[in-house]
């Protein structure tokens, strides 16, 4: 018997909750992992892509895993004007959203703990 079920596509109520798909590496991951996008105005009042962290805001939106490097995929894409249905060409800013992310995501960049090697010499007395 053939089935037309198709696979866990739909994305409503299971076990962990709505999955979304991330705009940059494509991943799919559960909707809480990711960083909703909407389109907005930054405040030069310039129509601007806007990270919504409490998916609170109206209006479509865009998911990303929040990390530089899957915003650096999304923009090279172009995906934020394609998910968030702008015009084709049509300049659409991203820069908040990335300044979003170098505030939460930790410096990978940053040396630590370094020199900070301890030896147990003395472990047996
Ligand atoms: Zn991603």
């Amino acid at each position: 018997m053939i089935s037309p079920a198709l696979p866990a596509e739909a994305d409503g109520p299971s076990s962990d909750g709505p999955v979304r798909t991330c705009i940059g590496c494509r991943g799919r991951a559960p909707r809480r992992d990711l960083l909703r996008t909407v389109v907005g105005t930054d405040e030069d009042g310039r129509v601007a892509v806007l990270p919504d962290p409490r998916g609170v805001a109206a209006g479509r939106g865009a998911h990303l895993h929040p990390t530089t490097a899957c915003y650096d995929l999304a923009v090279r894409r172009k995906a934020f004007p394609r998910a968030l249905r702008r015009a084709a060409g049509a300049p659409l800013e991203s820069a908040p959203v990335r300044q979003y992310l170098d505030r939460v995501t930790t410096d990978t960049d940053r040396p630590t703990g370094a020199g900070r090697l301890t030896r147990n010499w003395s472990s047996s007395s």
